[in-house]
């Protein structure tokens, strides 16, 4: 009956929502058609590359104060930085020398960079490095500002949407945060023009099975270039420091799942995932997923910026960590490519 399941999603990019909670679900024993289907379409589009991004974790200063997240505004136990201009460029220096073509700004809601400032960094590194894309992932902002990043030279976004069901959302945010909010800024950046990534942890406090079906339906409708998802995992100095982690088995389900469902879809294989199993990114890229996205922050500043308890590679150069993944990704058949790494929106 799986099998059946399977065929029909790899064939239709489609299924019932009983059928998506089925597959969720499906034990490890069972779950090997359900990976294959998914490398057979990873394969139809991407090949065996494996793209990379250099995460640049450049400020934990945060507004908001969402109950999962490490960095959120309530915890003062966290030593707060934020980098320059002149240190992220060097990031973005140390970066291109080891092979990256795409640099992904990620920080918490920092009020203490102006729009110009965003923009002039977005806009320094496309001139030092134009054969470079720069994403950003910093949260919600108004469509002005979208469109000003955008003008700058930033062409992609990340904005996970958390979770697509108004309730939970209530649980996992505080009430000055809303779902509508989130999805609009996503409408917004698709349409600006961004390659939009939207995404969800797993097992999150409160997430249902329902959930996750209302999650895959939100990205149907959304159709986004990337969808990260990873494990929830707890933060001590978080309302959900005693919460379980999301499961292993149910992230790698997912992520073949979305293979099947987006067949072109950028997917990391993340660092959460990594967190939770010690060959977790590799049993990832084995479930379809078809990015990794190594860390380039400066090595003084990586363990602040912790959204969870014992996040991987905090002590890692940028060198050993290309290093380190590219064995990794070569153990599993893959091969990282030096490529800005854009969708492959058909084959
Ligand atoms: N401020 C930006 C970046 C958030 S950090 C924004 O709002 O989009 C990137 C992602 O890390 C979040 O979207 C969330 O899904 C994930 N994350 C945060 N806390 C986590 C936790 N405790 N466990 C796993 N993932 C977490």
């Amino acid at each position: 009956m799986f099998k059946d399941i399977i065929q029909k999603l790899y064939e239709t990019q489609n299924i019932t929502d009983d059928e998506i909670k089925l597959l969720i679900d499906l034990p490890e024993s069972e779950a090997a058609p359900l990976r294959e289907a998914a490398l057979k379409r990873r394969r139809e589009y991407y090949g065996n590359d494996v793209f990379i991004r250099g995460l640049i974790e450049f400020s934990n200063y945060c507004k908001n104060n969402c109950y999962y997240c490490g960095i959120r505004a309530g915890n003062t136990q966290v030593e707060r930085y934020h980098l320059t201009k002149d240190q992220i460029l060097q990031c973005c220096d140390t970066g291109y020398t080891l092979g990256f073509r795409t640099f992904v700004l990620q920080g918490g809601e920092d009020l203490s960079y102006s729009d110009d400032d965003i923009c002039d960094i977005v806009s320094s590194i496309k001139k030092a490095y134009p054969d470079c894309a720069v994403t950003l992932s910093i949260g919600e902002k108004s469509k002005e500002t979208y469109q000003a990043y955008f003008d700058a030279g930033a062409t992609r976004y990340l904005l996970r949407h958390e979770t697509a069901t108004p309730d939970h959302y209530a649980h996992l945010h505080p009430e000055s945060m809303s779902l509508e909010n989130r999805k609009q800024c996503l409408w917004n950046l698709k349409s600006i023009g961004f390659q939009v990534g939207a995404g969800f942890m797993v097992g999150s406090p409160g997430q249902t099975l329902d959930c996750l079906v209302a999650d895959l339906r939100f990205l149907q409708e959304l159709s986004p270039d990337m969808i990260g998802i990873g494990p929830f995992i707890p933060h001590a100095q978080t309302p959900f420091a005693h919460e379980p982690q999301g499961s292993l088995l149910r992230t790698l389900n997912l992520l073949s799942i979305l293979r099947l469902m987006f067949p072109y879809v950028l997917l990391p294989s993340t660092t959460a995932l990594g967190t939770i199993d010690p060959i977790g990114r590799e049993l990832g890229l084995e479930a379809g997923a078809n990015v990794v996205m190594p860390n380039l922050s400066p090595v003084d500043v990586r363990k602040f910026y912790a959204l969870y308890d014992n996040k991987i590679c905090m002590g890692d150069e940028a060198a050993q960590c290309i290093r380190c993944l590219g064995m990794r990704v070569k153990c599993v058949g893959f091969r990282i490519v030096e490529d800005i790494g854009n969708v492959r929106r058909s084959v």
